[in-house]
């Protein structure tokens, strides 16, 4: 990789006059969960080099921290976090080992998606003593492909910042990412329309930004509380809703509980839909356009089947 001092040194070469374009280092940009790095990548392109610390299998509210993480952290010009709390059980205590003021809370250098997102279900009053993780409001909004606009905004904003001479590549960047949601959105929300209303139930309430973004509704969540494992006195509520309001489509991502899905698909006529949020979990979704065609392809297969 190229130093900073050589690309400095570059870029004096190339303004002296001659052939060569200045050259400037890649900004190491560090993404919390693999969705905001797929996005960060469509906005920064080669100009930067992007490392995400959660694996797409992984629960983003309970990464198992890893010392390569510090590492990581201490070395990245910015990072890009969900906020809300998302990354809070995990990600305090490696920023506090990095000591990298270059991502410090007000720097251009850090980036809180959640700034800027019309928050879903912020409680009226703030209450973590029963171990409720959306503490601040619903943190799974990169699903609504509108709210993944609103980030990237927020992206090629703090890239350009960190790296003016980029910012003309950050701006096309994204403005060919907003042309390419825009004209996704016309067949996402094609593919879906037929299944206006339909209901679902998720594991942990995670999808209520894709839901109220594509018309559909989630009835339940297995867990009684978001962070919460289900317990067997809210499981037979859930079946006994699922039964009474003809929900039959159950959602779960990789690192949620299967087998719980299951218990209560046998009883309840219902399938167990596999999905993820998370480019990369599952196949063809290395994208944040490829995870979401996989995601509305599954959900109106899903309804079909149980129409
Ligand atoms: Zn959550």
């Amino acid at each position: 990789m190229i130093s900073k001092l050589a690309a400095a040194a570059l870029a004096v070469a190339g303004s002296a006059g001659g052939p060569i374009p200045p050259a400037v280092a890649k900004i190491t940009v560090v993404a919390t969960t693999p969705d905001l790095g797929s996005i960060a990548r469509e906005i920064g392109g080669d100009a930067i080099d992007v490392k995400t610390l959660a694996k797409p299998t992984e629960d983003p509210h309970f990464v198992d921290a890893k010392p390569s993480h510090i590492v990581t952290l201490n070395r990245a010009d910015m990072l890009i976090e969900g906020g809300a709390e998302l990354e809070i059980g995990w990600l305090p205590p490696l920023l506090e080992s990095a000591r990298n003021d270059k991502i410090a809370p007000g720097t251009p250098g850090l980036v809180v998606a959640s700034q800027g997102i019309r928050m879903l279900e912020v409680p009226a009053t703030l209450d973590r003593s029963r171990g409720d993780v959306h503490a601040l409001g619903n943190p799974h909004f990169l699903v609504d492909p509108l709210d993944a606009k609103i980030v990237a905004a927020q992206i090629a904003a703090h890239l350009s910042e960190v790296q003016p001479q980029s910012a003309p590549l950050f701006k096309s960047n994204l403005a060919k990412f907003n042309t390419t949601v825009d004209a996704k959105m016309i067949e996402w929300q094609k593919e879906l329309a037929p299944f206006r209303g339909a209901k679902v139930v998720t594991y942990h309430n995670d999808f209520v930004y894709l839901a109220e973004r594509f018309g559909f509704q989630v009835e339940e969540t297995l867990e009684p509380k978001p962070g919460i494992a289900p317990s067997a006195a809210h499981l037979a509520k859930v079946i006994e809703k699922m039964k009474a309001e003809n929900a039959h489509v159950i959602l779960v991502q990789p690192y949620q509980n299967r087998k719980t899905a299951e218990t209560v698909a046998r009883q309840t006529d219902g399938v167990v839909v596999d999905v993820s949020q998370q480019p990369g979990a599952l196949k063809n979704t290395a994208t944040y356009f490829d995870l979401m065609d996989t995601l509305v392809r599954t959900l109106a297969a899903a309804f079909a089947e149980k129409k």
